[in-house]
């Protein structure tokens, strides 16, 4: 495997994914002073935009399709970066440094990059395909959910994840009845604390939000187009819309076809190569070894595909350093704001600080002394110090925070 950066003004990148991985690493090729040859292959019809502002502000309407655009066209012109959209990878030969797409067109590579992002998982269940089933991971997906959410009564959520909890939030903001369908007994299970859970249940519960947790999806319900939701359990919720957010599947298949290593995401190393020489992957579709987990991990945050593409920017430019950033990220959700720095994956101790009556509180996630992460609701400050201590290696000790000798 090579770690040799691209000189030549004649080397050439290719990015396969125009999400937010892979604009990112157009720009930061450019900004390091990489004069070669940048090609961005997306299989979308839009230019790299923000997807978070999808499940908020762009589906209540507060801002529109040119505020979450990352970069305009001119851009692209100016920096010489090819951009090609609606033209998905099709095919890729590593050993002929070769990228096919769906037109035909062959690309060459000294270098390519993986950007594939993830795609939903879909509900096998019978009524599917029924009209009114949508779900959300698209600019083109949030425009029809933002559509109906127009003129639909009853939405049904089929997922209590972050998707699921944030699209709710702002169908209910939009006046919409929402109801969602949860297998755990609480919502956000995977990734927070049953604390934050809780909170956020409640938060959602003010709003008119219909929890129903513990609770699976038999079947869909209606003929001509979808008119509710029949549970596990047998019972049935009515519905002119229903939003299925059941977790995400990353884009794997032409790393698998061209031999790469995959195991649920692309297997790469600390310095995000893949198996193949001269082929990188990040974002949403890598699984990395990082210091802040045992095991490598996949993760799905703006941070991550940011910091990743600013990595191997640097290394196809002359900085090889490992990855090793802090994971961090938000959501916002029932009026308020939540953000988790580190991995909490395998605590086993938590201390609370602050008041969750009022929104404002700290959960920080401990394995035995150690400080994995905290979950911060209302509380940037606590953030902040939790997401440099561990960048720095600083250990906060439970009793330092039992003894409110710190933050918050
Ligand atoms: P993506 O943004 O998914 O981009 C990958 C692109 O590659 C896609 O356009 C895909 O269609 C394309 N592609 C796939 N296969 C091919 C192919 N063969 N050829 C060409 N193109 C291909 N993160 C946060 O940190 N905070 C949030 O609040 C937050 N909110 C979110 C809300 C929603 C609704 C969604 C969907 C995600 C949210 N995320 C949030 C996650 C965050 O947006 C992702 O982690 C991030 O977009 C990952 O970037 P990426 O470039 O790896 O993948």
């Amino acid at each position: 495997m090579t770690s040799r950066h691209l000189a030549s003004s004649e080397a050439t990148v290719v990015v396969v994914g125009g999400g937010l991985a892979g604009a990112q690493l157009v720009s930061a090729l450019r900004d390091n002073g990489f004069a070669g040859n940048i090609v961005l292959v997306g299989d979308e019809a839009a230019l790299p935009y923000q997807r978070p502002p999808l499940s908020k502000d762009y589906l209540t309407g507060r801002i529109g399709p040119e505020a979450i655009r990352l970069r305009g066209p001119e851009y692209y012109a100016a920096n010489c970066v090819q951009v090609l959209t609606g033209d998905p990878a099709v095919r890729v030969l590593p050993s002929a440094h070769k990228v096919v797409l769906r037109s035909g067109t062959e690309l060459r590579y000294d270098h390519l990059v993986l950007a594939t992002g993830a795609r939903n998982r879909s509900l096998p269940v019978p009524g599917a395909g029924l009209p009114g089933v949508v779900s959300l991971r698209t600019l083109a997906e949030a425009e029809v959910l933002r559509e109906r959410l127009a003129s639909a009564e009853r939405l049904v959520v089929v997922g209590g994840g972050f998707v699921g909890m944030e699209v709710s939030s702002s169908a209910s903001a939009l006046g919409v009845q929402v109801s969602v369908i949860e297998r755990h007994e609480r919502v956000m299970a995977r990734a927070v604390t049953p604390v934050t859970s809780e909170f956020f249940a409640r938060a959602h519960r003010d709003r008119g939000v219909r929890l129903e947790l513990g609770e699976g999806v038999a079947r869909f319900l209606g003929s001509g187009a979808v008119t509710g939701v029949e549970t596990s359990s047998g019972r049935r919720l009515p519905a002119d819309l229903v939003l299925v957010g059941v977790g995400v599947t990353p884009n794997t298949d032409l790393a698998e076809e061209a031999g790469l290593q995959e195991r649920d995401g692309v297997v790469v190393d600390a310095l995000l190569r893949t198996s193949a020489p001269d082929i990188s992957a990040i974002g949403d579709c890598a699984r990395f070894p990082t210091p802040f987990a045992a095991a490598p991990v996949r993760l799905e945050s703006v941070q991550n595909a940011t910091d990743q593409a600013r990595c191997v920017a640097a290394r196809l430019t002359g900085d090889a350093r490992p990855y090793r950033p802090v994971p961090w990220f938000w959501s916002r959700q029932a009026g308020a704001r939540l953000q988790i720095a580190g991995l909490t994956d395998g605590h086993d101790r938590t201390v609370v600080r602050g008041d969750q009556d009022r929104g404002d509180f700290s959960v920080f996630c401990f394995r035995g002394d150690r400080l994995l992460g905290a979950e911060s609701v209302g509380q940037p400050a606590a953030h902040m110090a939790v997401r440099r201590a561990l960048e720095a290696g600083d250990q906060i000790t439970p009793q330092e925070l039992l003894d409110g000798s710190l933050v918050p």
